[in-house]
């Protein structure tokens, strides 16, 4: 895709990275070596540095491979985003198995469904949530059982320390295909129906993280001695906010979900950056640690930034240090982007966009200074990534510059497919070009704009209606904290917008929010009605849950 405009590619770099051909545990292995002795993650009282964590991993790879598991076999992490994950995560790595991210709260239908389809024969998983695993252990292979934080351990469980014990910290060796052998197995798609798994190679986890490490940091890749990962900085320290080894952030990003295993462990890793983990999100004590860390980032879905715009605490907080604000997954309101701009004035603000079938991104907004970002996109496509827009009805045929279609994606980022679903692989793979399903339009520059997924669309007497202009709308009222808009059926016209509002003060009326955006809008799109809700379901990734919402209609 032709990029034209002055500024939306990285200054003195290729538009083409070389990606080394190693696994992706040499992610940790590289950056253990350079960055050994700083803070990798901290959790509560305790932190891991970058030799820990890597010592651990292998600890815990040469326990795996102790048990016969390698290459060939897959491995569950049932847990929440804590210490032991990241140890986990890259000990199945290096041991060479594959791993497959459960959500811990998944209800025990969608446990079974994963584990049983991915054919995991471990799963590491947490005391709490470990009876779940046990009432469904049955309708799976799984023969292993590590539990973190056991209540009580059954006799076919071991606790997490103790798999690690006695075991050796270097690396096992690995001899795979990183073309063809996964390092990810990721379910999707449980809001349509069963998830499926994404299968997706070691090279897809080392070439995503690459394409957005090197951006965000200005950096290309390159191997050190020992033939492991590592970046060399080659862009201006004027004109890249983050350098390696110096960025620190909170994560609250799920990392079983893409964004937070590449964009909130995988990325962070490569780049040398500290990371400190909160159990849930509150506004408060978020702004307080960031204060107190003197943060470099801010990442994660709309909704973060939501609350913390939402929170006092906001204007009070010395945030000074923060340089780099990134946000992904669902879309950034425009009206959110003005206000971050307002409030941090000399951060680079980043939207991003993706879906777990191009293991986590295809574009940016650029990430340094000079980079030409624009309001309301979700940037250009990374290294290497392609965009094309296609009719909705059908055909691979790019839409003239400037009108709606289905985004595809194609690049080295792209799943190799769907586990063991040929017929659902061939709908959205076509030569190589990945069918989203999402809406989107490029511009005279590249750069791609996001207006709604086709499923949310609704048709009201035969007019398309995305949700996402008139959320737009809403949001942009200062009586409105939140809002979602979906379908309503209605025989005799199709589907009527009916929207879900939390009230950001009292006082605001229906009539008042109504006439916002009906007065805006033109006549078929109107909203027909108006809920007041307490709040708007989101899903842990930051994705409005729009299901649960047209089910309460
Ligand atoms: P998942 O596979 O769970 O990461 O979900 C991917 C979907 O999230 C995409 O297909 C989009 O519909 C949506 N999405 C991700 N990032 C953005 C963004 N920046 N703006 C709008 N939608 C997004």
């Amino acid at each position: 895709m032709p990029i034209t405009a002055a500024g939306s590619w990285p200054p003195h770099f290729p538009r083409s990275l070389e990606y080394p051909d190693v696994p992706a545990g040499s992610i940790l292995a590289g950056a253990a070596k350079r960055y050994g002795d700083r803070t990798a993650f901290t959790h509560h009282d305790r932190s891991l540095t970058y030799a820990q964590t890597y010592g651990a991993a292998c600890r815990f790879a040469n326990a795996l491979r102790a048990r016969g598991i390698g290459p060939g076999a897959t491995v569950a992490i049932h847990l929440p985003n804590c210490l032991p994950y990241p140890i986990a995560y890259y000990g199945i790595l290096l041991a060479g198995a594959t791993f497959t991210p459960a959500n811990p709260l998944l209800p025990p239908a969608d446990l079974a469904h994963q584990l049983a389809d991915s054919g995991a024969v471990a799963v590491v998983t947490l005391g709490k949530v470990a009876p779940v695993l046990t009432a469904v252990r049955a309708q799976t292979a799984v023969e292993l059982v590590v539990v973190v934080a056991p209540d009580d351990l059954a006799d076919d469980q071991v606790e997490f320390q103790a798999f690690l014990a006695d075991q050796p910290d270097t690396r096992p060796e690995l001899d795979i295909d990183t073309r063809t052998h996964l390092a990810h197995l990721s379910y999707t798609g449980g809001t349509t129906g069963r998830s499926k798994g994404v299968r997706l190679p070691h090279r897809n986890v080392v070439v995503n993280t690459l394409q957005y490490a090197c951006w965000g940091t200005g950096s290309l890749p390159a191997l050190d001695d020992d033939g492991d990962l590592t970046l060399d900085q080659i862009g201006s320290p004027d004109e890249w906010p983050t350098r390696l080894g110096t960025g620190s952030g909170i994560n609250l990003t799920p990392w079983f979900h893409a964004m937070g295993t590449i964009g909130g462990l995988n990325v962070p890793v490569m780049s040398g950056g500290s990371t400190t983990l909160h159990d849930r999100f509150d506004p408060v004590a978020y702004l307080a640690d960031a204060e107190r860390l003197r943060v470099t980032s801010i990442g994660g879905a709309p909704a973060l930034f939501a609350a913390l715009l939402a929170s006092p605490d906001l204007a009070t907080r010395d945030l000074s240090s923060v340089r780099g604000i990134s946000s992904g997954a669902a879309p950034l309101p425009h009206e959110m982007l003005k206000a971050l701009a307002a409030r941090f004035p000399d951060a680079v603000i980043s939207e991003g966009y993706g879906l777990t079938e191009v293991t986590m991104g295809a574009t940016i907004n650029p990430a340094f200074r000079s980079g030409l970002r624009k309001q309301g996109s979700v940037g250009v496509p990374v290294f290497d990534t392609e965009v094309k827009i296609v009719p909705l009805e059908g055909g691979e045929d790019p839409v003239p510059e400037g009108e709606q279609g289905e985004v595809c994606i194609r690049g080295p980022q792209v799943m190799a497919g769907y586990h063991d679903r040929p017929d659902e692989t061939a709908a959205v793979l076509v030569d190589g070009w990945l069918h989203t399903g999402d809406i989107g339009v490029l511009d005279k520059d590249g750069y791609l704009s996001i207006v709604d997924r086709k499923k949310d669309m609704l048709l009201y007497k035969g007019y398309n209606v995305y949700p996402r202009e008139l959320e737009e709308l809403l949001i942009a009222h200062p009586g409105v904290a939140a809002a979602a808009v979906v379908g309503r059926k209605q025989d005799d016209v199709g589907e009527l917008p009916v929207a879900f509002v939390v009230r950001a003060a009292e006082n605001v009326t229906e009539a008042e929010i109504l006439s916002a955006v009906n007065d805006n809008v033109l006549p078929y799109k109107r909203i027909r009605e108006l809920r007041f809700v307490d709040e708007i379901p989101v899903s842990a990734a930051g994705k409005i849950l729009k299901r649960e919402l047209r089910q309460q209609l």
